[in-house]
Order: C-alpha cells, then structure tokens, then sequence
C-alpha cells in the first residue's frame, strides 16, 4: 500500500521516470543486483553467483544460498532455505535480506 502512495506520489514529480521498488523487483525476478538478470540483459555478464560460482544466481539461489544463512537466520529464525513466496508472505523481512546480502 505504502509503495502504491509512493510510486503514485514519485509518478506526479517525475513523471515518466517510475522506478520498481526494490521488492517489486524482486518478485518479478529483474532485479539489478542478482547475476542471472543481469546475464539477460547483457550476455557478457557471467550469470553465476559471484559468491560461490556454483550456480546463476537466480532468486531461488539467492534464498537457499549457504552464504546468506547467517542473514536468513537474523532476519527470519531459520537457516532453511526460504521459498519463493516468502517474497509475498513476509515482504519486509526480504527486503531486509536483499538488504543485507545482495
Ligand atoms: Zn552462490
């Protein structure tokens, strides 16, 4: 809701320059910061995690990744891998993480 108000608010001063906020982005998995988007959008990017290269870093990557379980374990009490709707059901805490960790 608070991001609506905001996105419209942003829309009156700046029109056309709307940006996605960082949750907004991601949900819908463009998110600047992972490699795997990047990759899509300039092939000369190497899409793997530039934490461990095992693997792209994708958003399930990202939320199953040993090295943010320190983070995972701060911002929601588990050192489980999260799954992707945690990105719907607990919005604040994985903007935290995203925060923290990308
Ligand atoms: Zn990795």
């Amino acid at each position: 809701m608070l991001t609506t108000v905001n996105n419209e608010i942003g829309a009156r001063l700046h029109p056309g320059k709307i940006r996605s906020t960082p949750l907004a982005q991601l949900r819908s998995g463009h998110c600047i910061r992972l490699q795997a988007y990047k990759h899509l959008t300039d092939n000369t990017v190497d899409p793997d995690c530039p934490r461990c290269g095992q693997a792209p870093q994708t958003l399930e990557h990202w939320l199953d990744y040993p090295g943010t379980v320190q983070a995972r374990l701060g911002i929601f009490g588990t050192t489980e891998a999260l799954p992707l709707s945690t990105l719907s059901t607990v919005p604040g805490k994985s903007v935290a993480l995203a925060r923290r960790t990308l």
